[in-house]
Order: structure tokens, then sequence, then C-alpha cells
């Protein structure tokens, strides 16, 4: 059996649910939108970190290998200024290829191509000792210079133009790429850009190459004072340091002091500082597993913070539902509360009390109609009940006289022996208490067959008029008895399709009462007309005693009897009119009844014709 509270809280339960489950899954995708953008931009911004840290972590190997290039350098030029020397005879020759130019072997051209390297020199302006030599320096004086080789992880390699060489231990006597000279000494006075080779083992290395004057002490005085190509003017050229990330001219070498009869010259060293990528890509190895790291905990963060909605929503929704659901538990609770009391009320109704007890005014305004209506139905319930009871006595009542009567009426005849005349005039009584027996039996019975639907009917063309004659010379005896004068008012030749002998059983019902409660003297009069319509109208009318409105309305329901004390001298147990009402419905008919207290009643019976 459906619960109405429980259908109502699950209804209450799958809205609630239905509900909270769109709006957490709209809910859900915006989050996860928006922290999937955030990721995505965070992963962006991660990405460009490690990838200005690569290119950071290149620079500073880059400058760190300059750094060192530029050191070396200026060791190298001490070493020069202070042990190369020009020969004393301007006109001794030796061959320019040993200035490392590739100028060719004409001095005057190698002459030119010093003096026009001499920066700040007037415009052909000419160099005191246009024709020289140079006495080059030994290489063991160079790698005398650099004995204690520090650099055991970067490689260091220096050219001097007189051919000079020196090696880095960590070089293993395997030279680094040598680079062309000749076109270094016209287009790169200092620096080249850092590029990535390969060493003879096939070690790949990340190199700088730097080219740095070197001084050298002439005979004389200096002309033209220190030019950009001494030392501090080693940023004139280069540009950036390497590749396409041209970021500016790296800072100035530090300076050494020079002694006022120095001049810069065009004879250079060329220094190369590597560092295996190996070494580089360890750093950069190190950058990528952190940005790994990072990209890690940013997924973990991000799926952290979707699974957080998500619980957040989970618990959310629990708390929704079960907050509704006590709620709407407690709001369907006191909405039932007036059918609960509706309900408990009429479980205390009982065949001993039929009042519903419950007030209307404690019951809400949607079941006020079920409790007039229950109300109606129960006051209808006890009326029955107690006219019941009633009818159970009365009955009882009415057979306990006759029966009493037959059995004091057998007693006394049989307390003597009795004259054959004297036993027929008990048999004569006992036949008539038995026929008030078997009249009251009858009646009963034929309610109940009415009940039960049992009741075959026989309708057919009946000859109304006869009827109701009839009816009135089979009253007229009895009334006559009472001193009654009865009369008939019959319209000739009225005909109707009907059940005559339910008719007949109305109207002698009708005529009967009108004998009983008609004091002597009175008048009972039956008229019967034709309604125009097919029907006929009989209207049975006496100048009895009459009823109250009260009586009136009760004078159908069975077992009523406006006098229950009144002694019967038929069969007289308030079913009579009961009967005839049930009658005409089956006719098609109806009754209504006027009456006054002691000016008579008027009962008038319309009856339709039947279709047979
Ligand atoms: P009963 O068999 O007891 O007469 P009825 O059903 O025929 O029962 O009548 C019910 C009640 O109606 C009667 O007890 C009586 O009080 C009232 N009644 C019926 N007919 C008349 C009448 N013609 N005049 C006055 N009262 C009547």
């Amino acid at each position: 059996m459906r619960s109405i509270r429980r259908s109502l809280v699950l209804w209450f339960l799958l809205l609630a649910v239905v509900s909270l489950a769109a709006v957490g899954g709209v809910i859900d995708s915006v989050v996860r939108t928006a922290v999937a953008g955030r990721e995505a931009a965070a992963k962006d911004l991660i990405l460009k970190q490690s990838e200005q840290r690569r290119l950071d972590e290149l620079d500073r190997v880059d400058q760190s290998l300059l750094d060192e290039a530029r050191a070396i350098a200026q060791s190298v030029q001490v070493l020069y200024a202070n042990n190369l020397r020009p020969l004393t005879d301007p006109l001794t020759f030796f061959p320019l290829s040993t200035l490392g130019f590739g100028v060719g072997s004409n001095p005057l051209a190698a002459a030119t191509a010093i003096q026009l390297a001499v920066p700040g020199s007037p415009p052909g302006g000419v160099v005191s000792g246009a024709f020289f030599g140079l006495r080059t320096v030994d290489d063991g004086l160079l790698s005398k210079q650099f004995s204690d080789d520090d650099h055991f992880r970067d490689f260091y390699q220096v050219h001097t133009f007189a051919n000079n060489k020196l090696l880095s231990k960590s070089l293993a006597g395997k030279p680094l790429p040598d680079f062309n000279r000749a076109t270094l000494g016209k287009t790169l006075p200092n620096w080249l850009p850092a590029d990535e080779i390969t060493l003879a083992d096939g070690t790949p290395a990340r190199r700088v190459v730097y080219a740095t004057p070197l001084y050298v002490r002439f005979f004389g005085q200096t002309r033209g004072g220190r030019g950009g190509g001494g030392p501090g003017g080693g940023g004139g050229g280069g540009g950036g340091r390497g590749g396409d990330r041209n970021a500016g001219p790296p800072p100035p070498p530090r300076q050494q002091p020079m002694p006022d009869d120095r001049v810069a010259m065009v004879p250079r060293a060329y220094i190369q500082t590597a560092r295996p990528l190996a070494v580089v890509n360890e750093k950069f190895a190190e950058f990528a597993a952190e940005r790994n790291v990072q990209l890690a905990s940013l997924r973990v963060e991000s799926a952290a913070a979707v699974s957080r909605t998500r619980w957040l929503l989970l618990a959310v929704g629990a708390g929704g539902t079960g907050l509704l659901l006590a709620g709407s538990a407690l709001i369907i609770s006191r909405g039932l509360r007036p059918v609960d009391r509706l309900s408990e009320a009429v479980s205390l109704v009982s065949e001993r009390d039929f009042r519903l007890p419950v007030a209307a005014e404690d019951l809400s305004v949607e079941l006020l109609p079920v409790h007039a209506r229950l109300t109606a139905s129960l006051d209808a319930l006890r009326r029955a009940f107690e006219r019941e009871k009633r009818a159970v006595a009365d009955i009882s009542h009415e057979l306990r006289t006759p029966v009493a009567s037959l059995a004091a009426t057998i007693d006394v005849s049989l307390r003597k022996p009795r004259t054959p005349e004297q036993y027929k005039v008990t048999l004569e009584e006992c036949r008539d208490i038995n026929r008030q027996l078997a009249g009251l039996v009858e009646r009963v019975m034929t309610l109940a067959s009415l009940d039960a639907g049992s009741d075959a009917g026989r309708c057919g063309r009946v000859d109304v008029s006869e009827l109701a004659i009839g009816c009135v010379g089979l009253i007229r005896p009895l009334a006559e008895a009472h001193g009654l004068t009865v009369v008939a008012d019959v319209a000739k030749g009225l005909a109707l399709t009907t059940d005559g002998s339910k008719l007949r059983e109305v109207l002698m019902n009708l005529l009967h009462n009108a004998v009983e409660y008609t004091p002597a003297g009175g008048r009972i009069e039956l008229t019967a007309t034709s309604d125009g319509t097919g029907g006929a109208t009989f209207v049975v009318r006496d100048t009895g005693i009459g009823m109250t409105p009260d009586v009136t309305a009760k004078i159908f329901e069975r077992f009523y009897r406006a006098d229950a004390s009144r002694t019967a001298t038929g069969v007289h147990a308030g079913l009579g009119l009961a009967i005839v009402k049930e009658y005409l419905e089956r006719l098609g008919g109806r009754v209504a009844v006027e009456s006054r207290p002691g000016a008579g009643s008027t009962f008038t019976v319309s009856v339709t014709p039947m279709t047979a």
C-alpha cells in the first residue's frame, strides 16, 4: 500500500537530486574549464620560464667562456708586451705570413696593413719604422705562463700571429678546430659569437673565439697615442654574444695599464675557450627536471582543485539532500497533520458512537468537505443504525405480541377439554395471528429481496383505472369497520405500461395508512388522473391525524414510525412507506406528501410508463 508521506518524500528527494545534479554538473563543467584554462596558462609560463632559464644559462656559459678568454687574452698581452721586440733594422724583411694575416709577401703591403690597423692615426699617417720585423715569443714562454692549468673542465687554446700555440691540458693535446684567421682578421676585431663545435675526439662543446691585439714596443716615440685597438678597444667589434641572440657587446675586459711608449698593433692572438656540452646539458637536464616537476605538480594541483570542487559539490549535494530530506519530512509531516487528526478521529468511530471526534476548525480547508461528508455519512449511519436497532426491537415487539397471543390462545384452549366449536374459534384466532406474522415476515422479505435486486418485476399493459377502483374496493370494508368513508374519483380508461402488482401494493399501503391514521368519522379519497404525458397521477387524501414536517421528512425511512409505542392493529413496523418508495423507484415514479397535524395527509404518486 502506498504511503502519501513516503511518496511525497521520495518525490521531493528525486526533485532535489535532479536539481542538485544539474546545478552540480554545470558548476563542475565551469570549474573544470576554469582550472584547465589556468593550468594551460601556468604551463605556458613554466615552459617560458624554463626556456628563459636555459637561455640565461647559455648566456652565463658564453659569458663565462668569454671572461675566461679575456683573462687569457690579458695574460697573453702582458707576455707579448714584455717579450716581443721589433727588430732594430727597419730594412729587415720577414715573411708577412708570420703576422698571420695572409696579406702576401710584400713588405710595403705589410706596413700599410699595420698602419691602417692603428685606430686613431691620422689619415694617410705613417707609423714610424714602416718596415720592421718582429721577434717571436717562444712557445715555451707561452706554456710557461699557463703552466698551471686550472681549467680542468673547460678547454682553451691560444694562437698567436707568430704561430705560437698553447693547448689547455684538458684538450689532451688535441687542438680545437682552427678558424679562418684571414676572415677574422678582416671582420672580427675581438670575438666570435659562441657556437657549438665537435672536438677531434667527438666531444661536443660550446665555444667562444676571442681575438686580442698584442702590443709591441717600438724604438722611438709612439705616434697616434693609444687607440681603440688596445686592450680597452676589445669591444669594438663582434656584436652580440652569439647567433641571433644579439644582446649588445659584452663588457670590455679589464684594462692593463700600458707604458706610454707602447702602441696598439694589429698582431693578434686568438683565444678559444670551450666547455663540454655534457656539462652545459647537465644543467639543462636539471632545468628540465625542475620544469617537469613543476608541470607534474601543476597537473596534480589542477586535478586536486577539480577533485576538491567535486568533493565540495558532493558534500553540498549530500548536505542539501539531507537537509531537504529532513525539511521535506518535517514539512510533509506538518502538512499531513490534519489528515492524521482526521484519520485518528475516524479510527475512534465505533458502532456505539458514530460521532466524528474532531472539530472542523482543527482541520485544514482542504479536508472540510471530507469532514462534512464523513459527518453526514456517520450521521446517516447512526440514524440507520438506530433505526435498525429500533426495527429489531419493533420487529421483536411485533413478533412477540402475536407469538405471545398465539401461545396464550393455545394454552387457554388446552387448559381443559373444549367443545368442537370452542376449538374452531381458537383455531381461527390462531390463523389470524399467523396472518399478522406472515404479513410482517413478508414485508421484511420484500425489502430484503429489493435490496438484493432479486425482485423480478412483471411489466405489462395495466388498466390503472380498474386497478385503482379495485384497491378502493378492497379497503372499503376495513375503512367502514373503522367508521370511515372511502371515495374513489378515478378517470376512466387510464392505461399504463407498468408493473401492476407493485402499483397495487403502493396504493394499498397508502390506503391502509389512511385507514390506520384517520380517526372514525373521517374520510378517505383516492383520485386517479392522467398526467397528460402518458403517465398517471394518484392522490390518496385523508382527514386523519396528519404529521409534523419532522415526521414527513422521515416516514419513508425503514422502520420509522412517528409513534413507536402505538399498538399495531396489523403489520405496522414502519416498513410500508419504505416499500412504497422502493417500488416507485423501480416503476420510474415518485411519491410526495403534504400533511399538517390534525388536518390530514395527502400522498401524491406519479407514475410514468415503463418500457416493456
Ligand atoms: P407503518 O406500517 O408503521 O404504518 P409506514 O411506513 O406505513 O409504517 O408509515 C410510517 C409512519 O408514517 C407511520 O408510523 C405514521 O406515523 C406515518 N404515517 C403514514 N401514513 C400516515 C397518514 N396517512 N397519516 C398520518 N401519519 C401517517
